[in-house]
C-alpha cells in the first residue's frame, strides 16, 4: 500500500508564514512525490495554500468539520465548505478535539459521515491515554473508539484510521516499535472484521526524522500523522521521503 504522510499544523500560522512554508515544501516536489503527502493547515489558511499545493500534487486536508451541512452553528465549518475549498481529507476525532471540545466517538461518527457525504476522506483519530495504557486497557479503548467512530458507509476508499496514543502526542515520547506493531496488528484485525481489507492505518505521536524510518518499516503502518515536525518543511519532507517504497 502507498504510504500517506500527513502533516497537522494545528493552530499555527499566518498568511505570510504559510506562503513561505508552502513555497519551501513545493520546491522539494520538483522530482516528484515519494508517497501520498497531505497537509492540514488551520481553516484560515486553506484557501491560500490550496492552489500551490494542488499544483505540486500535495493533498489538502482540514482539521475538523461540523456534522451538519449548514445552519446556525456559529464558528463551525461544514464538510461541504471544505470540499469547496479544495480539501480532499479532513481529520475527525483528533485527541485535542476529543479532550478540549469534549467530542465523543458518537460525535466523531457523525462528522465522519458528513465528510463522506461531502466526498471527503475522513481520517478518524483514535488513541488511549496514559492511564488507560497503564491500566492495560489500551486495546479495549481503541477497539471501542474505532467501532463507535466508524459510520455506516465507511470504506477503505473514504476512510483512514490514525492511531495516536494521547501520551505520545506532542510529548517527544513516541510509542516504541513493539508497541506500534502490537497495536497496528490488533487494529488491522478489527478493521478487517468491520470494513474488510485495505483500510489505511496511520501512526501518530512524536514522529520526527529520527524515528520515521523505523516506524514506516513496520508492515502494518501505512503512513504517519505528524504534528510538530510538520511545521518545518525540511523535517516534514525528510519524513515523507522515508515513505517512499523500498
Ligand atoms: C498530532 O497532533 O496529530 C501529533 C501527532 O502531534 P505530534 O507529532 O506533535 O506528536
Amino acid at each position: 500500500m502507498r504510504s500517506l504522510i500527513a502533516g497537522n499544523w494545528k493552530m499555527h500560522g499566518t498568511l505570510a508564514w504559510a506562503g513561505d512554508q508552502v513555497r519551501r515544501l513545493t520546491e522539494k516536489t520538483r522530482d516528484g512525490l515519494p508517497c501520498d503527502v497531505l497537509v492540514c493547515p488551520p481553516a484560515t489558511l486553506l484557501s491560500t495554500v490550496a492552489g500551490p499545493l494542488r499544483d505540486a500534487g500535495i493533498l489538502l486536508g482540514a482539521q475538523d468539520c461540523h456534522h451538519e451541512t449548514r445552519g446556525a452553528f456559529t464558528g463551525d465549518i461544514a464538510a461541504t465548505m471544505l470540499a469547496d475549498l479544495g480539501c480532499s481529507h479532513v481529520l475527525v476525532g483528533h485527541s485535542e478535539r476529543r479532550s478540549f471540545h469534549r467530542e465523543s466517538s458518537h460525535d466523531v461518527r457523525k462528522k465522519a459521515m458528513a465528510a463522506h457525504r461531502a466526498g471527503l476522506v475522513a481520517i478518524i483519530c483514535i488513541g488511549e491515554d496514559r492511564n488507560e495504557r497503564r491500566a492495560g486497557k489500551a486495546f479495549d479503548t481503541t477497539a471501542e473508539q474505532l467501532a463507535r467512530s466508524l459510520p455506516a458507509g465507511a470504506t477503505a476508499a473514504n476512510t483512514v484510521i490514525a492511531w495516536e496514543p494521547v501520551w505520545a502526542i506532542g510529548t517527544g515520547d513516541s510509542a516504541n516499535v513493539p508497541d506500534v506493531l502490537a497495536m497496528h496488528r490488533f487494529l488491522k484485525q478489527q478493521l478487517m472484521t468491520l470494513l474488510g481489507d485495505g483500510v489505511r492505518l496511520l501512526y501518530g505521536g512524536s514522529v520526527n526524522p529520527s524515528n520515521s524510518r523505523e516506524l514506516l518499516d513496520i508492515e502494518q503502518v501505512d503512513g504517519l500523522l505528524i504534528g510538530g515536525a510538520s511545521l518545518d518543511p525540511e523535517r516534514f519532507w525528510q519524513i515523507a521521503t522515508d515513505g517512499a517504497p523500498d
